[in-house]
């Protein structure tokens, strides 16, 4: 049975949540008993991109903090990083306010731009990958997800939070080579039987809600999560947002492939039912399944699909350079860097890569109105 620790924490505070912390990992029979001290432990924060703390889009500083004490107190050898969807990992960790804990703690960066191909035996649907060299270079990995939502996989927590292995634009190709839902969540899958952290902290105090997992609204579900196995984890986090775990492949896929369980699960700490949150802003309505690339119709009017807010676009093209399409489906017209980029519905796959990467927060992803209709007027979103 999985066990996943649910612990009632609701600030910010380093001593809280290293004290936290710390009972959570003692539930599970401590971290010596997870992660030998000899291991060279990787820390994997949620480094998406370049935002601040109170964004809530990032692995809070003092989550990083908190668990890098511990590490310390227990005499680790570790280091720490993430591959960012866009920019440079260093500038990014700067910006969440990790680089600063870093630096005063004396812990190292791993390289998260190097990357070698590493291939996996009995894959799903991927059988190779590129992974950055810090994360081969290291023997335990302990996973800090952030709880969000997701425009393309509804959540995002400790499964998802794998995919920062691959190095930087190696991201935008696999966007472009899984183009629903599904087939992107098999490739997840395969990078998680791939690159198997050791341990997952989930820093759910402040949590995304809405247009995640970058430019959604921060949250607070005043929780933290601690589990061994990611597949129960983010099963706990979709029960905390009143959310069925079955519509979730990321989850469903997990169980079915060995990743971890979702059926069988022992909650440890404090009470599950009193942290949940049932107006958590998310959509409830299943994941699509089409090709985008075979269905040009449902695809201009139906399905989905990012929109820029122009009047507060910045136009810098940030969100042109993100789509991961030889053939953009976002581009400024003319070649014109002075316009607001536009869309072209028929080429877009709905990856969200643009409206992940925004750093303006202008882009949101809604349903056409003639989709809100077909689906039901019932769709909020
Ligand atoms: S990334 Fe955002 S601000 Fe920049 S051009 Fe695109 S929509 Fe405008
Ligand atoms: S326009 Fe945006 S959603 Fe569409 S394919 Fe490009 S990055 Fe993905």
């Amino acid at each position: 049975m999985s066990k996943v620790v649910v612990l009632k924490c609701d600030e910010y505070n380093l001593l809280k949540v290293k004290d936290k912390i710390n009972e959570g990992l003692n539930l599970l029979g401590g971290i010596e008993s997870i992660i030998p001290l000899e291991k060279f432990t990787l820390l994997k924060p949620n480094l998406v991109s370049a935002a601040a703390p109170e964004k809530a889009a990032t692995t809070h500083p003092v989550i990083f903090e908190a668990i890098s004490q511990i590490l310390i107190d227990h005499k680790y050898k570790f280091h720490y990083g993430d591959s960012p969807g866009f920019g440079n990992p260093t500038k990014v960790s700067e910006k969440c306010g990790l680089k600063s804990v870093a630096q005063r703690l004396n812990i190292e960066e791993a390289d998260f731009v190097n990357s070698k191909k590493i291939s996996l035996q009995n894959a799903l649907i991927n059988k190779e990958f590129d992974i950055a060299l810090g994360v081969i270079k290291s023997d335990a990995i302990i996973n800090l997800p952030k709880m969000k939502s997701h425009a393309l996989q509804r959540t995002t927590g400790a499964i998802k939070n794998t995919f920062g292995v691959v190095t930087g634009f190696n991201k935008g190709a696999m966007h472009a080579k899984y183009t629903n839902a599904f087939n992107f969540a098999e490739m997840i899958i395969d990078l998680n039987k791939l690159i198997i952290p050791d341990l997952h902290i989930m820093d759910g105090i402040m949590a995304m809600e809405g247009n995640g997992p970058r430019n959604g609204n921060p949250v607070k579900m005043n929780v933290i999560l601690i589990s061994t196995d990611p597949v129960a984890m983010d099963a706990v986090f979709a029960k905390l947002i009143n959310l069925d775990p079955e519509l979730l492949p990321l989850i469903t896929y997990g169980e079915r492939m060995g990743v971890g369980s979702y059926h069988d699960i022992e909650l440890l700490g404090d009470n599950l039912e009193d942290l949940i949150n049932i107006n958590f802003d998310i959509v409830k309505t299943p994941l699509r399944t089409e090709d985008m690339t075979k269905v040009k119709l449902l695809a201009k009017y139906v399905i989905r699909r990012p929109y820029i807010k122009k009047s507060e676009c910045k136009k810098c093209g940030i969100c042109v350079k993100a789509c991961p399409l030889d053939d953009k489906a976002i581009s400024f017209k003319n070649n014109d860097k002075t316009t607001v980029p536009v869309y072209d519905y028929l080429k877009c796959i709905r990856c969200y890569c643009c409206q992940e990467m925004c750093p303006y927060e202008v882009i949101d992803v809604k349903t056409p109105i003639i989709g809100k209709i077909i689906y039901g007027l019932k769709l909020l979103k």
